[in-house]
Formats: structure tokens, sequence, C-alpha cells
């Protein structure tokens, strides 16, 4: 099978809105509704650094898409298209209609349609997917809008994703964990639900810890994080125990769930939102279990230190 087949076989065009014109010219040609600006994110996962070889490719396509949509949440942005540079050592026909099967079901859920790509040769599984989305002018949602006095608030159980990896990596199997790992969740419906309340927001694939401290850079401000109101999935407890939960929670990444600041929220909160503490004026983050202080550091993932 040459490229040409591949793409035809594997990536045929969706329809939707906006499409001029899509896959299979040199580029795609977008309708953007007037009075729109466009953002835009990439991410990149290679093969044993970002994920295992031996995941389903399925389940490796449903990650590539969260974390491209879980940037575009952070920004309160609609999704709208995207493109695919796909990387693979040879041509396993199994493993692609897989991975392609996988990379639809989640745009479609995700609300995103892929216009193009590239397709090549690497030595290990490359991927990177370009992701643009819409937002209302100026209603994007940035790092650097908090301020002291604003509530801190997440969404969704944060140290899931990590402790499901980690699960699968030694070879043992807790279905609710996998599923945080391996089908996260979207949280555009959430950001597009909230974005007037927010005054800041990120994602927290890298850990809620080091993440939250980029967002404070980004706004100049600092935080009282209370530990003992860290939302911890009962399977996630019963997995790796208080302490192991919260430090997973704090520190274990792939989590595509927003963390973000308000200086008012509706008197209900949706759902699957927690308020875990406050910004106050200063740098930095001040850990607290109920009044008492706890000394925690981390920086995050850091692919290069
Ligand atoms: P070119 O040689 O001009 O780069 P390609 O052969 O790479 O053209 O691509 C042909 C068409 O197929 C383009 O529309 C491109 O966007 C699309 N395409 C290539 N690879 C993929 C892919 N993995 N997924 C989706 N579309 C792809
Ligand atoms: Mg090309």
């Amino acid at each position: 099978m040459d490229e040409f087949e591949l793409i035809r076989r594997f990536f045929p065009q969706a329809d939707a809105d906006g499409i001029v014109l899509g896959i299979g010219d040199d580029a795609a040609v977008l309708e953007v509704p007037p009075g729109y600006q466009l953002v835009q994110a990439l991410d990149t996962m290679i093969e044993d650094v970002h994920f295992p070889a031996a995941l389903p490719p399925a389940d490796i396509a449903r990650r590539l898409v969260a974390a491209n949509l879980s940037d575009l949440a952070a920004m309160a942005a609609i999704p709208r298209w995207m493109l695919l540079s796909l990387a693979v050592p040879e041509v396993d026909a199994n493993w692609l209609a897989a991975f392609a099967e996988g990379l639809r079901s989640a745009a479609r859920a995700g609300g995103i349609t892929l216009v193009g790509g590239d397709t090549t040769r690497a030595p290990v599984v490359s991927l990177s997917l370009q992701v643009t989305g819409m937002v209302e002018p100026g209603e994007a949602v940035t790092r650097g809008g908090a301020r002291a006095g604003d509530g801190l608030y997440v969404s969704g159980h944060p140290g899931d994703a990590a402790g499901g990896l980690r699960v699968f990596a030694e070879g043992g199997e807790n279905e609710a964990l996998y599923r945080a790992f391996a089908h996260p969740v979207c949280r555009t419906g959430l950001a597009r639900e909230l974005r007037h309340h927010m005054s800041a927001a990120i994602d927290i694939s890298d850990g809620l810890y080091g993440d939250l401290g980029k967002l404070l850079s980004a706004s100049g401000v600092a935080a009282r994080l209370q530990l003992d109101r860290l939302p911890l999935s009962a399977p996630l407890v019963a997995a790796f125990g208080e302490a192991g939960a919260r430090r997973l929670a704090l520190t274990g990444g792939d989590d595509y769930e927003l963390l973000f600041t308000a200086p008012a929220m509706p008197d209900r909160l949706p759902g699957d939102v927690t308020r875990i503490g406050d910004i106050v004026a200063g740098d930095g983050i001040e850990c607290l279990d109920g009044d008492d202080i706890v000394d925690f550091r981390d920086p995050g993932y850091l692919h290069f230190q």
C-alpha cells in the first residue's frame, strides 16, 4: 500500500461545516464564520516517550485528540478542524485501521474534523496533531487573568489518568483508572459554560501542581492550595492509598482536566468542579492540609532538565 492509498483508505474526509476543500488537495480551504478569532494548538506524542508502545492504537488516537482538545478547552475555544502528522515505521493495516477509528470517534465526540495531514516513515510511531478552534473576539481565557481574592477550581478527578498509566505499565488491571487514562473526556463543554466566570485557566496535562505554578506566574499572583480538598476518586484512593493518590493528583500529569480561577461562580457548581483553594497576593504555592501548612514541592513534568 502506498502513501496515497493509505490516506484514501484510512483517512477519508468526513463531512463538517466550513470545509471548502478537505483531504486530497495540496492544502485544506476552510471557511471561518465572520466575527470569530482563530485559536490554534499542536501536540506531539512519541512512542515510549508519551505512551507505551503496547497501548491499543485506538487509545493512542483518543489521547492525541484529547490532549489537543484540552488545550483548546483551556482557552474556552470551540474546536473546529485538525491536521495530523502521522509517522510510522511500517504500514501495519490493522494498527492503522484501529488508530484511524479511534481518531474518528474521538474527533466526532469532540466536535472537530480532520481536514488534512502528512504521512511519512519514522523509526518509532510519532504523531503530531494540530488543531484549530475559534472564539468570540477577546473572549479567549488565558493563564494570565487570576487576581487575589479569586477562587481556585479543578474539574474531574486529577490523578486518575496517571494512576491508570501506572497500573497499565505494571501489567495490572483497573478498568476505572485505565479508562481515565485511555479515554479522557474533553472539557470543551465545561469551559464554554463557565467562560464568563473564569479569570484564568490552564489544563493540567503536566500535573496540577506544576501547571498551577505556570498559571500563577503568568498572572503574577500566589495560591493557597487545600490538599484536603483535592477531589480524589474512590478507585484512585483504593489503588494507591490516600497519600499516594494525593501525590498522583498533584504531580501525575496526563489529566486533560481544567484548572481555573474565578472571582465568583454560579451558586451551584457544575457537576464535577471542586474548589481547591484561593488566589492571594505574592508568588508561589502554599499547601495546606486543613489549617496546617504542608511542605510540598514539585516542578511538574519536564522533558529537558
Ligand atoms: P503533499 O505531497 O503535497 O504534502 P500529501 O501526499 O502529503 O501531499 O497529502 C495529500 C493529501 O492528503 C493532503 O490533502 C494532505 O493534507 C492529506 N493527508 C496526508 N496525510 C494525511 C493523514 N495522515 N491524515 C489526513 N490527511 C492526510
Ligand atoms: Mg505531505
